[in-house]
Protein backbone atom coordinates (compact mmCIF):
# COMPACT_ATOMS: atom_id res chain seq x y z
CA UNK A 1 0.00 0.00 0.00
CA UNK A 2 1.59 3.16 -1.19
CA UNK A 3 0.98 6.48 1.30
CA UNK A 4 1.86 10.19 0.42
CA UNK A 5 2.62 10.92 3.77
CA UNK A 6 2.36 7.80 6.17
CA UNK A 7 2.88 10.07 9.32
CA UNK A 8 -0.07 11.86 9.05
CA UNK A 9 -2.30 9.40 7.24
CA UNK A 10 -1.25 6.50 9.76
CA UNK A 11 -0.99 8.21 12.71
CA UNK A 12 -2.51 7.33 16.06
CA UNK A 13 -5.25 8.58 17.38
CA UNK A 14 -4.16 10.11 20.91
CA UNK A 15 -0.87 11.61 18.65
CA UNK A 16 -3.04 12.95 16.28
CA UNK A 17 -6.19 14.82 18.53
CA UNK A 18 -2.65 16.46 20.14
CA UNK A 19 -1.62 17.80 16.71
CA UNK A 20 -5.24 18.96 16.18
CA UNK A 21 -5.45 20.78 19.30
CA UNK A 22 -2.09 22.73 19.19
CA UNK A 23 -3.64 23.78 15.12
CA UNK A 24 -6.59 24.62 16.87
CA UNK A 25 -5.05 26.94 19.28
CA UNK A 26 -2.82 28.74 16.59
CA UNK A 27 -5.74 29.15 14.44
CA UNK A 28 -8.14 30.48 17.34
CA UNK A 29 -5.73 33.35 17.65
CA UNK A 30 -4.99 33.56 14.47
CA UNK A 31 -8.73 34.57 13.62
CA UNK A 32 -9.13 36.68 16.72
CA UNK A 33 -6.29 39.14 16.65
CA UNK A 34 -7.19 39.34 12.78
CA UNK A 35 -10.42 38.49 11.59
CA UNK A 36 -13.06 41.25 13.31
CA UNK A 37 -15.89 38.97 12.87
CA UNK A 38 -14.58 36.62 14.40
CA UNK A 39 -13.50 38.66 17.42
CA UNK A 40 -16.76 40.06 18.09
CA UNK A 41 -18.50 36.49 17.95
CA UNK A 42 -16.12 35.19 20.38
CA UNK A 43 -16.60 38.07 23.02
CA UNK A 44 -20.38 37.73 22.53
CA UNK A 45 -20.34 34.06 23.41
CA UNK A 46 -17.48 35.35 25.84
CA UNK A 47 -14.61 33.30 25.08
CA UNK A 48 -11.15 34.06 23.89
CA UNK A 49 -8.22 32.00 22.29
CA UNK A 50 -7.04 30.88 26.02
CA UNK A 51 -10.11 28.89 26.04
CA UNK A 52 -8.98 26.54 23.46
CA UNK A 53 -6.73 23.94 25.51
CA UNK A 54 -7.89 20.86 23.24
CA UNK A 55 -9.14 19.76 20.47
CA UNK A 56 -12.49 18.81 22.16
CA UNK A 57 -12.92 22.91 22.91
CA UNK A 58 -13.90 23.04 19.88
CA UNK A 59 -17.76 22.68 20.53
CA UNK A 60 -17.53 26.25 22.35
CA UNK A 61 -16.60 28.37 19.03
CA UNK A 62 -18.97 29.74 16.92
CA UNK A 63 -20.38 28.63 13.61
CA UNK A 64 -19.62 30.12 10.02
CA UNK A 65 -22.02 29.66 7.62
CA UNK A 66 -21.83 30.54 3.38
CA UNK A 67 -23.67 33.60 4.36
CA UNK A 68 -21.39 35.23 6.75
CA UNK A 69 -19.07 34.40 3.31
CA UNK A 70 -21.32 36.51 1.45
CA UNK A 71 -22.11 39.10 4.48
CA UNK A 72 -18.32 39.65 4.36
CA UNK A 73 -17.66 40.03 0.90
CA UNK A 74 -15.08 39.87 -0.77
CA UNK A 75 -12.01 39.93 1.53
CA UNK A 76 -13.58 40.59 5.03
CA UNK A 77 -12.74 36.98 6.54
CA UNK A 78 -9.62 36.98 5.50
CA UNK A 79 -6.77 36.96 8.17
CA UNK A 80 -3.77 38.03 6.05
CA UNK A 81 -3.13 41.13 4.58
CA UNK A 82 -3.81 40.89 0.76
CA UNK A 83 0.29 41.13 0.09
CA UNK A 84 0.00 37.77 1.57
CA UNK A 85 -2.68 36.40 -0.90
CA UNK A 86 -1.30 35.11 -3.92
CA UNK A 87 -4.36 33.84 -5.48
CA UNK A 88 -8.36 33.79 -5.39
CA UNK A 89 -10.67 31.71 -6.23
CA UNK A 90 -14.21 31.75 -6.39
CA UNK A 91 -17.41 29.90 -6.58
CA UNK A 92 -20.47 31.25 -8.19
CA UNK A 93 -23.18 31.87 -5.91
CA UNK A 94 -27.06 30.35 -7.32
CA UNK A 95 -28.34 33.18 -5.68
CA UNK A 96 -26.42 36.97 -4.83
CA UNK A 97 -23.19 37.25 -4.92
CA UNK A 98 -19.91 34.85 -5.44
CA UNK A 99 -18.01 32.89 -2.47
CA UNK A 100 -14.30 34.43 -2.81
CA UNK A 101 -11.45 32.12 -1.40
CA UNK A 102 -8.17 33.83 -0.69
CA UNK A 103 -4.65 31.32 -0.58
CA UNK A 104 -1.33 32.20 1.03
CA UNK A 105 1.97 30.66 -0.48
CA UNK A 106 1.74 28.62 2.42
CA UNK A 107 -1.72 27.35 1.57
CA UNK A 108 -1.43 26.34 -2.02
CA UNK A 109 1.71 24.03 -0.28
CA UNK A 110 -1.12 22.85 1.91
CA UNK A 111 -3.16 22.39 -0.99
CA UNK A 112 -0.82 20.69 -3.06
CA UNK A 113 0.04 18.56 -0.18
CA UNK A 114 -3.42 17.09 0.24
CA UNK A 115 -4.23 16.67 -3.16
CA UNK A 116 -0.89 14.62 -3.39
CA UNK A 117 -2.38 12.06 -1.01
CA UNK A 118 -5.63 12.00 -2.75
CA UNK A 119 -4.03 11.04 -5.77
CA UNK A 120 -1.58 8.40 -4.45
CA UNK A 121 -4.74 7.26 -2.23
CA UNK A 122 -6.38 6.28 -5.72
CA UNK A 123 -3.15 4.78 -6.46
CA UNK A 124 -1.34 7.03 -8.83
CA UNK A 125 2.10 7.94 -8.83
CA UNK A 126 5.32 9.43 -11.12
CA UNK A 127 5.27 6.95 -13.29
CA UNK A 128 1.18 8.16 -14.51
CA UNK A 129 -0.37 10.40 -17.10
CA UNK A 130 -3.07 12.80 -15.80
CA UNK A 131 -5.18 13.83 -17.77
CA UNK A 132 -6.85 16.90 -16.01
CA UNK A 133 -10.89 17.30 -17.61
CA UNK A 134 -11.77 19.71 -14.44
CA UNK A 135 -12.59 23.19 -15.36
CA UNK A 136 -9.59 25.58 -14.99
CA UNK A 137 -10.41 29.15 -13.73
CA UNK A 138 -12.05 30.80 -10.66
CA UNK A 139 -13.60 27.15 -9.60
CA UNK A 140 -10.74 25.06 -7.68
CA UNK A 141 -11.19 21.54 -9.41
CA UNK A 142 -8.36 21.52 -12.20
CA UNK A 143 -5.82 23.54 -10.31
CA UNK A 144 -6.73 21.21 -7.00
CA UNK A 145 -6.01 17.99 -9.32
CA UNK A 146 -2.88 19.95 -11.09
CA UNK A 147 -0.92 20.67 -8.18
CA UNK A 148 -1.64 17.36 -6.75
CA UNK A 149 -0.56 15.91 -10.04
CA UNK A 150 2.89 17.48 -10.54
CA UNK A 151 3.89 16.96 -6.74
CA UNK A 152 3.61 13.64 -6.90
CA UNK A 153 5.74 13.65 -10.22
CA UNK A 154 3.21 12.67 -12.74
CA UNK A 155 2.69 14.24 -16.34
CA UNK A 156 0.09 16.32 -16.00
CA UNK A 157 -2.28 16.91 -18.84
CA UNK A 158 -4.18 20.51 -18.16
CA UNK A 159 -6.93 20.31 -20.94
CA UNK A 160 -9.21 21.67 -18.94
CA UNK A 161 -13.33 20.69 -19.42
CA UNK A 162 -15.11 20.36 -22.78
CA UNK A 163 -14.18 19.14 -26.07
CA UNK A 164 -14.14 16.10 -25.92
CA UNK A 165 -13.10 15.03 -29.50
CA UNK A 166 -9.41 16.57 -28.28
CA UNK A 167 -10.02 14.67 -24.83
CA UNK A 168 -10.33 11.19 -26.92
CA UNK A 169 -7.65 12.31 -29.33
CA UNK A 170 -5.13 13.18 -26.54
CA UNK A 171 -6.22 9.99 -24.04
CA UNK A 172 -5.07 7.86 -26.88
CA UNK A 173 -1.97 9.35 -28.55
CA UNK A 174 -0.70 10.70 -25.18
CA UNK A 175 -1.68 7.29 -23.49
CA UNK A 176 -3.64 9.15 -20.10
CA UNK A 177 -4.03 6.22 -17.69
CA UNK A 178 -5.46 8.66 -14.61
CA UNK A 179 -8.80 10.78 -15.44
CA UNK A 180 -9.78 13.53 -13.85
CA UNK A 181 -13.31 14.98 -13.88
CA UNK A 182 -16.76 15.19 -13.13
CA UNK A 183 -18.58 11.66 -12.78
CA UNK A 184 -20.90 12.95 -14.78
CA UNK A 185 -18.73 14.17 -17.89
CA UNK A 186 -16.71 10.65 -17.02
CA UNK A 187 -19.92 9.16 -18.19
CA UNK A 188 -20.08 11.32 -21.15
CA UNK A 189 -16.67 10.32 -21.93
CA UNK A 190 -17.23 7.01 -22.06
CA UNK A 191 -20.32 6.80 -24.30
CA UNK A 192 -18.53 9.43 -26.77
CA UNK A 193 -15.17 6.61 -26.64
CA UNK A 194 -18.09 3.77 -27.51
CA UNK A 195 -19.21 5.92 -30.59
CA UNK A 196 -16.00 6.95 -31.94
CA UNK A 197 -15.00 3.39 -32.19
CA UNK A 198 -11.79 3.82 -30.25
CA UNK A 199 -11.37 0.13 -28.80
CA UNK A 200 -10.34 0.25 -25.03
CA UNK A 201 -7.78 -1.74 -25.68
CA UNK A 202 -6.31 1.55 -27.80
CA UNK A 203 -6.25 3.11 -24.18
CA UNK A 204 -4.19 2.88 -21.18
CA UNK A 205 -6.43 4.40 -18.62
CA UNK A 206 -6.79 2.42 -14.99
CA UNK A 207 -8.48 4.89 -12.78
CA UNK A 208 -10.55 8.07 -12.60
CA UNK A 209 -10.70 10.51 -10.09
CA UNK A 210 -13.83 12.05 -9.95
CA UNK A 211 -16.09 14.54 -7.17
CA UNK A 212 -17.40 18.10 -7.26
CA UNK A 213 -20.90 17.06 -7.92
CA UNK A 214 -23.00 14.11 -5.71
CA UNK A 215 -22.95 10.36 -7.85
CA UNK A 216 -24.39 7.50 -6.66
CA UNK A 217 -23.01 3.65 -6.64
CA UNK A 218 -24.80 3.06 -9.66
CA UNK A 219 -22.95 5.99 -11.65
CA UNK A 220 -19.88 4.56 -10.15
CA UNK A 221 -20.23 0.85 -11.25
CA UNK A 222 -21.65 2.29 -15.12
CA UNK A 223 -18.38 4.11 -15.20
CA UNK A 224 -16.39 1.53 -13.85
CA UNK A 225 -17.70 -1.12 -16.49
CA UNK A 226 -17.63 1.47 -19.45
CA UNK A 227 -14.25 2.72 -19.22
CA UNK A 228 -12.95 -0.78 -17.19
CA UNK A 229 -11.09 1.28 -14.40
CA UNK A 230 -11.40 2.13 -10.77
CA UNK A 231 -13.87 4.84 -10.17
CA UNK A 232 -12.58 7.03 -6.63
CA UNK A 233 -14.98 9.67 -5.14
CA UNK A 234 -12.65 12.64 -4.03
CA UNK A 235 -15.02 15.45 -1.95
CA UNK A 236 -13.86 18.87 -1.99
CA UNK A 237 -15.36 22.26 -1.16
CA UNK A 238 -13.66 25.99 -2.53
CA UNK A 239 -14.38 27.26 1.25
CA UNK A 240 -12.52 24.93 2.75
CA UNK A 241 -9.57 24.63 0.35
CA UNK A 242 -11.04 23.03 -3.11
CA UNK A 243 -10.38 19.40 -3.87
CA UNK A 244 -8.37 17.47 -1.44
CA UNK A 245 -11.01 17.46 1.60
CA UNK A 246 -11.29 13.97 1.81
CA UNK A 247 -10.92 11.04 -0.67
CA UNK A 248 -11.33 7.55 -1.29
CA UNK A 249 -8.67 4.85 -0.97
CA UNK A 250 -8.69 1.89 -3.61
CA UNK A 251 -10.77 -0.36 -1.05
CA UNK A 252 -13.35 2.23 -1.95
CA UNK A 253 -15.19 2.15 1.59
CA UNK A 254 -16.04 5.38 2.53
CA UNK A 255 -13.67 9.14 1.93
CA UNK A 256 -10.60 9.94 3.99
CA UNK A 257 -10.60 13.24 5.83
CA UNK A 258 -7.66 14.98 5.76
CA UNK A 259 -8.46 15.69 9.59
CA UNK A 260 -4.96 16.84 10.39
CA UNK A 261 -5.73 20.17 8.29
CA UNK A 262 -9.73 19.81 8.15
CA UNK A 263 -11.34 18.85 11.72
CA UNK A 264 -14.52 17.52 10.81
CA UNK A 265 -17.39 17.49 12.93
CA UNK A 266 -21.13 16.34 12.84
CA UNK A 267 -23.96 18.19 14.06
CA UNK A 268 -27.86 18.20 14.45
CA UNK A 269 -29.00 20.59 11.88
CA UNK A 270 -31.76 21.82 13.51
CA UNK A 271 -30.39 22.06 17.39
CA UNK A 272 -26.61 23.04 16.12
CA UNK A 273 -25.41 20.08 18.89
CA UNK A 274 -22.78 17.74 17.86
CA UNK A 275 -24.29 14.13 17.28
CA UNK A 276 -22.75 10.79 18.76
CA UNK A 277 -20.11 9.09 16.60
CA UNK A 278 -21.73 7.21 13.53
CA UNK A 279 -25.11 9.32 13.20
CA UNK A 280 -26.24 11.22 10.25
CA UNK A 281 -25.89 15.29 10.26
CA UNK A 282 -24.28 17.76 8.69
CA UNK A 283 -20.74 18.04 7.81
CA UNK A 284 -18.72 20.92 9.76
CA UNK A 285 -15.10 22.08 9.22
CA UNK A 286 -12.81 24.06 11.05
CA UNK A 287 -9.56 24.42 9.02
CA UNK A 288 -6.74 23.85 11.23
CA UNK A 289 -3.47 25.11 9.51
CA UNK A 290 -5.07 27.70 6.62
CA UNK A 291 -3.90 31.01 6.95
CA UNK A 292 -5.62 33.07 4.66
CA UNK A 293 -8.86 32.48 4.98
CA UNK A 294 -9.21 30.06 7.96
CA UNK A 295 -12.54 28.98 8.84
CA UNK A 296 -14.48 27.80 12.20
CA UNK A 297 -17.01 25.50 12.27
CA UNK A 298 -18.13 26.01 8.74
CA UNK A 299 -21.78 24.23 8.02
CA UNK A 300 -21.22 22.90 5.04
CA UNK A 301 -25.03 21.88 4.64
CA UNK A 302 -23.79 18.53 3.24
CA UNK A 303 -24.91 15.53 5.20
CA UNK A 304 -23.19 12.32 6.12
CA UNK A 305 -21.61 10.17 8.86
CA UNK A 306 -18.24 9.35 10.09
CA UNK A 307 -16.64 6.19 10.89
CA UNK A 308 -13.44 6.31 12.79
CA UNK A 309 -12.50 2.38 12.71
CA UNK A 310 -8.98 2.06 10.70
CA UNK A 311 -9.16 1.02 7.28
CA UNK A 312 -8.16 -1.87 5.47
CA UNK A 313 -5.68 0.53 3.69
CA UNK A 314 -3.78 1.09 6.76
CA UNK A 315 -4.91 5.15 7.09
CA UNK A 316 -6.36 6.46 10.48
CA UNK A 317 -7.54 9.15 9.09
CA UNK A 318 -11.61 9.41 9.47
CA UNK A 319 -13.56 8.32 6.94
CA UNK A 320 -16.92 10.15 5.63
CA UNK A 321 -20.20 8.52 3.73
CA UNK A 322 -20.99 9.29 0.44
CA UNK A 323 -22.78 12.70 1.17
CA UNK A 324 -26.26 11.61 1.46
CA UNK A 325 -28.14 15.16 0.62
CA UNK A 326 -28.31 18.53 2.24
CA UNK A 327 -29.29 19.22 5.15
CA UNK A 328 -31.54 22.01 4.09
CA UNK A 329 -33.78 19.34 2.96
CA UNK A 330 -34.33 17.58 6.64
CA UNK A 331 -37.59 17.29 7.54
CA UNK A 332 -38.61 16.98 10.74
CA UNK A 333 -41.69 15.24 12.14
CA UNK A 334 -43.42 14.35 15.54
CA UNK A 335 -39.81 15.35 16.35
CA UNK A 336 -37.82 13.21 14.80
CA UNK A 337 -35.23 14.40 11.92
CA UNK A 338 -35.85 12.64 8.56
CA UNK A 339 -33.79 13.28 5.50
CA UNK A 340 -35.61 12.47 1.76
CA UNK A 341 -32.11 10.95 0.95
CA UNK A 342 -32.40 8.14 4.36
CA UNK A 343 -35.90 7.10 2.49
CA UNK A 344 -34.12 6.95 -0.96
CA UNK A 345 -31.31 5.07 0.20
CA UNK A 346 -33.90 2.20 1.43
CA UNK A 347 -36.27 1.84 -1.80
CA UNK A 348 -32.88 1.27 -3.87
CA UNK A 349 -32.50 -1.84 -1.24
CA UNK A 350 -36.00 -3.18 -2.89
CA UNK A 351 -36.07 -4.55 -6.51
CA UNK A 352 -40.20 -4.50 -6.21
CA UNK A 353 -40.30 -0.66 -6.40
CA UNK A 354 -38.77 2.75 -8.07
CA UNK A 355 -36.82 4.79 -6.42
CA UNK A 356 -39.43 7.56 -8.05
CA UNK A 357 -41.47 8.96 -5.33
CA UNK A 358 -42.93 11.71 -2.83
CA UNK A 359 -43.54 12.49 0.49
CA UNK A 360 -46.56 14.30 1.50
CA UNK A 361 -46.88 15.74 5.32
CA UNK A 362 -49.69 16.88 6.57
CA UNK A 363 -51.13 17.64 10.02
CA UNK A 364 -53.95 16.25 11.42
CA UNK A 365 -55.57 16.75 14.44
CA UNK A 366 -52.34 17.88 15.82
CA UNK A 367 -50.94 15.29 14.92
CA UNK A 368 -47.75 14.86 11.83
CA UNK A 369 -48.14 12.34 9.73
CA UNK A 370 -46.62 11.38 6.66
CA UNK A 371 -47.56 9.48 3.48
CA UNK A 372 -44.95 8.22 1.13
CA UNK A 373 -45.87 7.05 -2.64
CA UNK A 374 -43.87 5.44 -4.53
CA UNK A 375 -43.44 3.15 -7.61
CA UNK A 376 -43.77 -0.49 -8.30
CA UNK A 377 -41.51 -1.57 -10.79
CA UNK A 378 -43.32 -2.53 -14.29
CA UNK A 379 -42.17 -6.29 -13.86
CA UNK A 380 -44.09 -6.53 -10.36
CA UNK A 381 -47.29 -4.40 -11.50
CA UNK A 382 -49.43 -7.23 -13.21
CA UNK A 383 -48.68 -9.45 -9.40
CA UNK A 384 -51.91 -9.94 -7.50
CA UNK A 385 -53.26 -8.04 -5.08
CA UNK A 386 -52.25 -9.71 -2.17
CA UNK A 387 -48.48 -9.32 -3.25
CA UNK A 388 -48.63 -6.05 -3.53
CA UNK A 389 -49.95 -5.95 -0.14
CA UNK A 390 -47.01 -7.99 0.62
CA UNK A 391 -44.59 -5.39 -0.78
CA UNK A 392 -46.64 -2.33 0.57
CA UNK A 393 -45.96 -3.87 4.27
CA UNK A 394 -42.22 -4.76 3.61
CA UNK A 395 -42.02 -1.43 2.80
CA UNK A 396 -43.65 -0.14 5.63
CA UNK A 397 -41.57 -1.85 8.49
CA UNK A 398 -38.49 -1.38 6.77
CA UNK A 399 -39.12 2.48 7.08
CA UNK A 400 -40.57 1.83 10.75
CA UNK A 401 -37.95 0.45 11.89
CA UNK A 402 -35.23 2.73 10.00
CA UNK A 403 -37.10 6.30 10.65
CA UNK A 404 -38.94 5.16 14.00
CA UNK A 405 -42.05 6.51 12.58
CA UNK A 406 -45.19 5.77 11.35
CA UNK A 407 -45.40 5.57 7.61
CA UNK A 408 -48.52 5.39 5.37
CA UNK A 409 -47.02 3.51 1.99
CA UNK A 410 -49.33 4.00 -1.44
CA UNK A 411 -47.78 1.88 -4.28
CA UNK A 412 -49.02 3.99 -7.61
CA UNK A 413 -48.65 2.61 -11.15
CA UNK A 414 -44.90 2.71 -13.16
CA UNK A 415 -44.12 6.24 -14.58
CA UNK A 416 -47.14 8.30 -12.58
CA UNK A 417 -44.73 10.32 -10.00
CA UNK A 418 -44.05 13.30 -12.18
CA UNK A 419 -40.36 13.47 -13.63
CA UNK A 420 -38.01 16.44 -13.26
CA UNK A 421 -35.34 17.83 -14.93
CA UNK A 422 -33.58 19.72 -12.48
CA UNK A 423 -34.44 18.92 -8.42
CA UNK A 424 -37.24 17.10 -7.92
CA UNK A 425 -40.26 17.55 -6.09
CA UNK A 426 -39.70 15.24 -3.85
CA UNK A 427 -41.40 16.42 -0.38
CA UNK A 428 -45.15 18.39 -0.49
CA UNK A 429 -45.06 19.51 3.44
CA UNK A 430 -48.82 20.67 3.69
CA UNK A 431 -48.69 21.88 7.69
CA UNK A 432 -49.43 25.17 8.38
CA UNK A 433 -47.05 26.98 10.75
ZN1 LIG B 1 -8.59 3.47 3.29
Amino acid sequence: MEYWNRHFECMERDSLKKVQGQRLRETVERVYFNVPYYRDKMQEAGIGPDSISSIDEIVKLPFTTKNDLRDNYPFGLFAVSMSEIVRLHASSGTTGKPTVVGYTRNDISTWSEVMARTLTSAGANRNDFIQIAYGYGLFTGGLGLHYGGEKIGASVIPVSGGNTNRQLQLMKDFGTTVLACTPSYALYIAEAIHESGISLGDLKLRAGVFGAEPWTENMRHEIENKLKIKAIDIYGLSEVIGPGVASECIVQDGLHINEDHFFPEIIDPETLKPLPEGSLGELVFTTITKEGLPLIRYRTRDLTRLNYSKCRCGRTLVRMDKCMGRSDDMLIIRGVNLFPSQIETLLLEMKEIKPHYRIIVDRINNLDTMELQVEIAEEFFQDRISQLQTIRSALQDKLESATGLAVKVTLVEPKTIERSEGKAQRVIDRRKY
